[in-house]
């Protein structure tokens, strides 16, 4: 007698989602679901504000990669998921039954319930969200009057996003930029020493940093701090933090008042067995960066435990493999920052740059004729803005040496 086929619902298809349809076998019926029609790499999306990269060679076709797995792709949104009776609903007003899940529907941005900010704060999360950004910067510059940016959030988005602003505007002399960061320093939980740096790096530049400094209130002629300053700005940048989404709450698998999904170390739900949680949705009892690489390895551990649930197999715990974070400052700087070590150097925009064409060269779909184009142009477009002029400049590789024994901590 055959196996009745078991149906796995992947709700999700980026970072995590989408590693997992890759991972699981063909002998199960697998349903990813997303509303949107392209997988984003977010971890290069600030460089859209100094078109270094373009939006084609941030996104891959979702429903190519997940066909080429062997599975289905449903482009819709999930709206209810009722874990006990192992069903899902659609906005499209589909139905879906299915015998494990998971859930992999990342994060939101977060105005902390900021008066205004929802309304006059650009948010900072997609390539829409970056695109949005550039083309306000490039109508506003080109009205020739005083541009003054705000950027609430001195954490890595936002730096990075100040970074590409620099690149492309910073001998405007009608830009000015203040960076607005709650915690004692910039980029808070990273060494010291970059806040140091950053600092530094923007001397010659209108760029000023308030840290230990809390925004009350947005506007659409600036923001007003908790200690009443009013800062004008003509665009205000949202990167600071991330909210769960409303779907993890509502369906029992998060509890008040931070509303991530709590999760076994097996990333199994700790509220229903039969759903596995992966990504920045994810509690862990320790907790894990918010961060893609986690997101990755997170979606491979949930298709292989999904696949020992079914077959009433021991689950298997998550284990973060220590990675390096690299953080690119434009054209300025980039740090390779691994536990308290920090390397600095323009070279490293080439390490960031070779995860990126690593990644999206693996996931891209094979034999599909328009990747092969696709990968050509973010090789080129690559080497031609990052990697060619930090690799081949005499200057910056004279300097390495000293570069890299400055920064190492
Ligand atoms: C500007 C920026 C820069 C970043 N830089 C870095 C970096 O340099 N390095 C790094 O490691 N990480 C970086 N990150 C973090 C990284 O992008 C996230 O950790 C990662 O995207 C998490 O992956 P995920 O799969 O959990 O969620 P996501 O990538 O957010 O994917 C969630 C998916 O779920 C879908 N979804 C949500 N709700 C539903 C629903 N109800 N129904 C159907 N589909 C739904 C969404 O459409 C989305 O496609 C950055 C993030 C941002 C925003």
């Amino acid at each position: 007698m055959t196996k009745k086929r078991k149906h796995i619902a992947i709700v999700g298809g980026n970072f995590a989602g989408l590693t997992a349809a890759t991972k699981l076998s063909r002998r199960h019926a697998v349903t990813v679901i997303d509303a949107s029609k392209h997988f984003e790499w977010m971890p290069n999306m600030h460089e859209l504000l100094s078109s270094v990269k373009t939006p084609q060679g941030l996104r891959l076709d979702r429903a190519a990669i997940v066909k080429q797995a062997g599975h289905r792709f449903l482009r819709d949104r999930v709206t209810a998921l009722q874990p006990p009776l192992g069903r899902l609903a659609m906005a499209g007003g589909r139905e879906l039954a299915f015998d494990a899940c998971i859930v992999a529907v990342g994060a939101l941005w977060n105005t902390h319930h900021i008066p205004g900010a929802a309304r006059h704060a650009l948010p900072f999360r997609s390539v829409d969200d970056s695109l949005a950004v550039a083309q306000r910067l490039r109508t506003l510059l080109q009205q020739g009057k005083p541009l003054r940016i705000v950027i609430a959030g001195g954490g890595i988005s936002g730096i990075e996003a100040l970074g590409e602003i620099l690149r492309r505007h910073r001998d405007d002399p009608s830009l000015s930029v203040e960076v607005i960061e709650a915690g004692a320093r910039l980029l808070p939980g990273l060494p010291a020493e970059l806040d140091a740096d950053l600092r530094r790096l923007c001397t010659p530049y209108a760029v000023n940093f308030r840290t230990a400094a809390a925004i009350a209130s947005v506007s659409a002629k600036g923001v007003r701090l908790a200690d009443g300053t009013r800062l004008r700005s003509e665009l205000t940048l949202w990167t600071a933090g991330l909210a769960a989404p409303a779907l993890l709450r509502e369906a029992g698998l998060a509890l008040p008042p931070l509303g991530w999904a709590d999760v076994h170390p097996s990333l199994q739900s700790r509220h229903f067995d039969s759903i596995f949680v992966a990504g920045d949705a994810a509690a862990l009892p320790r907790a894990v960066a918010k961060q893609a690489y986690n997101a990755i390895d997170m979606g491979a551990l949930a298709a292989a435990n999904v696949e020992r649930f079914l077959d009433g197999r021991a689950l298997v715990p998550f284990k973060p493999a220590p990675k390096p974070v690299l953080i690119a400052f434009g054209d300025l700087q980039t740090y390779l920052i691994a536990g308290r070590h920090v390397l600095a150097g323009k070279v490293l925009a080439g390490a960031k740059e070779g995860v990126y064409q690593v990644f999206m060269s693996q996931m891209a779909p094979e034999g599909a004729l328009s990747s092969v184009p696709a990968a050509i142009g973010r090789l080129w477009q690559g080497w031609r803005q990052l990697a060619r002029p930090q690799l081949l400049s005499l200057a910056d590789l004279k300097q390495l040496p000293d570069r890299l024994a400055i920064r190492l901590l």
